[in-house]
């Protein structure tokens, strides 16, 4: 923290429904009185030799902050532009996404106590970008696992398992068919689960993980699952699925130096400037966020405010939840409920 006591937070609002969603966030904050001074900064990339380039403002305030919050970003359209939120990743070294699911009282899926926490490997894996064209009609496509970038992700999950108090870590893999490189990760798991005595280790097929996943969450309460890149980008969304949708799902993104948590929903052009956002998402990224900071009792105020907002009437609950609250009225019950 700063003299003053307070830290100050790197805030990129983002597109779309972004500036309204964080609007949301600054003022349950200002009401929570947490001791958070925002540092908007703008992300808008521009071409530098023909590589998706962030500011350096941007970048240097999430540096000097350690931590980011940040509302959804268009991917430009225009040829040439990477998607930005893979370039963040990429130059911010953003190695494990995190997404925790967890039911949503009040707001009724086929699925109750859902209890999930799903890391994914963010920076290689099927997404590595390599990919070239053999001969006309044959194309081919390179997934890289490397055992640095698997140990650390794997730690990472040995490590939030025991902050967390989930006493077991489960490997999702597909090494009965791709037994060199899910076989890297798998071997790599062993390797690293020698340092957590306390944590116990187990080993899923990916396919087994989505039937069990689906029929029956509940078993998934007490672990914590780590996998390569791409399943983890399916699982963590049929895991928001569980819990209702896109609209209610946090992460974090982490890295060595830094971190940025984000709602895992997009900028949601179709309802932009129409005041029907859901901030729910971004708000219980931003209590992730001051857990990650050590400032649990105002994360834990913060959400507890919002779950009784969405569980007190469909009066207070916005459009994608089947109510009829405006982003202003949904936040203005939050406040009232802090
Ligand atoms: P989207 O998530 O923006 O929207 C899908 C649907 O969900 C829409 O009907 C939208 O209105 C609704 N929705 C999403 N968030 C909501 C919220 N908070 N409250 C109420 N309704 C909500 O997905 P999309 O339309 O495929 O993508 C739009 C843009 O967002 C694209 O440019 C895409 O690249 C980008 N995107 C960014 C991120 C990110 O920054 N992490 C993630 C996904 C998509």
């Amino acid at each position: 923290p700063k003299a003053n006591g307070k830290y100050t937070v790197t805030l990129i609002p983002g597109d779309g429904i972004g500036p309204e969603i964080s609007k949301a966030v600054e003022e349950i904050y200002d009401a929570a009185k947490v001791p958070i001074d925002w540092e908007p900064v703008d992300v808008t990339p521009s071409l530098i030799n023909g590589i998706t380039t962030i500011p350096k403002p941007a970048v240097d305030s999430i540096y000097k902050n350690t931590v980011a919050l940040k509302g959804p970003l268009a991917t430009p359209v225009g040829k040439g532009h990477q998607s930005l939120n893979l370039t963040l990743r990429r130059t911010l070294g953003l190695f494990a996404n995190v997404r925790p699911c967890k039911s949503v009282e009040g707001y009724e899926t086929p699925y109750q106590n859902v209890d999930t926490v799903l890391i994914r490997e963010n920076t290689e894996g099927e997404y590595s970008g390599i990919e070239h064209v053999i001969v006309p009609g044959v194309v081919q496509s390179i997934k890289l696992i490397t055992k640095k970038a698997s140990t650390r992700v794997i730690k990472y999950a040995f490590e939030y398992a025991r902050a967390n108090n989930r006493p077991k870590v489960l490997v999702v893999h597909k090494c009965s068919i791709m037994k060199m490189s899910d076989g890297l990760f798998v071997k790599t798991a062993r390797e690293v689960a020698k340092e957590y005595p306390d944590i116990e280790l187990g080993f899923e097929i990916l396919d087994n993980t989505a039937l069990r996943l689906a029929s029956d969450p509940s078993h998934f309460k007490s672990l914590v699952m780590v996998m390569p890149n791409l399943y983890g980008d399916i699982l963590s969304d049929l895991s928001s699925g569980l819990i209702g949708g896109l609209g209610l799902t946090p992460s974090g993104n982490m890295g060595e130096k830094v971190a940025i948590f984000e709602a895992v929903h997009g900028s949601a052009p179709d309802i932009a400037g129409k005041g029907l956002a859901n901030p729910t998402a971004l708000l219980l990224s931003s209590c992730m966020m001051l857990r990650h900071m050590g400032l649990n009792p105002y994360g834990d105020k913060i959400e507890s405010a919002v779950l009784k907002t969405i569980a007190s009437s469909p009066a207070n609950r916005t459009r994608d939840l089947k109510g009829t609250a405006s982003t202003e009225h949904f936040t203005q019950a939050v406040i009232s409920n802090l």
